[in-house]
């Protein structure tokens, strides 16, 4: 039996049912701190992992919004999850070639709790110059004019879920079941207070999802933005309003699989409630701009004329694997498609004028 799975019995055995916020907790702390999850070989597929272009294209934009401010002398360039430091480097590269004073006015925070990723952070960042930070919160990341970004992470966070019931709410667990894990409501009622204004016309039998952990850290960076100036760029699957519906899902070697079936051992993740990001956002002060969908985004910066300049020098065999990043990134075909599924919000000191990537025409 996997270390997970064991854990999470015992603690049933020892405390009774556990939240589906404390199994999420367990199970992707493993997994990640285990796993390099990424690409053919791995379980999922992220959009740097994809094309370099992504990357270079949130470098473009970072260039812009440090003009739009300003041009600050100092900037601290803070990544939450950078997994592979893959979209770092392509943004890094980006603006050493095309914002040299910015290049050299960036100090780089990066955020992850996973020693395996980050060193693998370290080996692939090691050739910029500027000065490189880790650290396992946001809270511990030093305060200053700061820019931003998290690509994935907030999908990977806890999530909570409660059941409408007729006379209130009941929070989602996991029990044993004939000593098999499984999910059942707790027959008390959870507080009302506990549940997410957005979700209290809901009806019998409606999940409210939501993600404690991550109110926390959108709160804290809304603050810090507020405070200090700067803008955070979120880039996620998700929804912009927000709904009810368990989105709770187990990704391994890029097939859904139960969720728990392979606790620590598949990537779980949820869809992110980009209303209720934009909503603690405004609550603390700052701007919002988005979300927009990722297509929108990366064509407005100009992801098409990226792929023109490289389909130039790039051999046949490129040119089609070009073509085919550039369709993946920015497809919006159906609901599911990478463009449409993902959003992109911007959070901001409440003095940024209107962004690149949000410009409605
Ligand atoms: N941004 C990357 C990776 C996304 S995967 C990309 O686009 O490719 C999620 C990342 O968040 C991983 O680096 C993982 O280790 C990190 N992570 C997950 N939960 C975390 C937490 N609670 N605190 C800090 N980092 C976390």
């Amino acid at each position: 039996m996997n270390p997970v799975e064991k854990t999470l019995r015992q603690l049933i055995a020892l405390d009774g049912p556990q939240s589906i916020e404390r199994m999420m907790s367990l199970s992707n702390g493993y997994y990640y701190a285990c796993h390099d999850p990424f690409g053919q070989k791995g379980d999922f597929i992220t959009a740097p992992e994809i094309s370099q272009m992504f990357g270079e294209m949130i470098g473009i934009w970072l260039i812009s919004v440090w003009q739009a401010a300003q041009c600050p002398r100092s900037v601290q360039l803070v990544e939450l999850g950078p997994g592979r430091g893959t979209l770092l480097h392509d943004a890094l590269r980006t603006i050493h070639r095309l914002a040299p004073d910015l290049s050299q006015s960036v100090q780089v925070h990066l955020v992850e709790t996973s020693p395996l990723l980050q060193n693998m952070q370290s080996q692939k960042l090691g050739g910029f110059t500027c000065p490189i930070a880790w650290h396992p919160h946001i809270e511990d990341v030093p305060e200053g004019f700061t820019f931003l970004i998290a690509n994935e992470f907030f999908d990977a966070l806890p999530v909570r879920h409660c059941i409408r019931g007729e006379k209130g709410w009941h929070e989602k667990r996991v029990i044993l079941d004939n000593d098999t894990l499984a999910f059942a409501r707790d027959p008390d009622i959870a507080p009302e207070i506990l549940i997410p204004q957005s979700f209290h016309s809901a009806t019998a039998g409606e999940c409210a999802e939501f993600s404690p952990v991550t109110q926390q850290i959108v709160r804290t960076i809304a603050q810090r933005l507020a405070k200090q100036g700067g803008a955070a760029l979120i880039v996620d699957y998700g929804h912009t309003q927000s709904q009810t519906g368990d989105t709770l899902q187990a990704l391994k070697h890029h097939q859904p699989v139960p969720v728990l079936a392979h606790l620590g051992e598949a990537d779980l993740t949820a869809h992110v409630d980009f209303a209720a990001l934009a909503l603690i956002a405004g609550e603390e002060g700052c701007g919002v701009q988005g979300a927009v969908t990722q297509a929108a985004f990366l064509n407005q910066l100009g992801i098409g004329l990226r792929a023109e300049q490289l389909h130039a020098r790039a051999t046949p065999e490129q040119q089609k694997a070009l073509a085919a990043a550039l369709e993946r990134l920015t497809d919006t075909a159906s609901p599911t498609a990478m463009g449409r599924l993902f959003k992109v919000l911007c959070i901001h000191h409440a003095a940024m004028p209107e962004l690149a990537g949000f410009i409605e025409s």
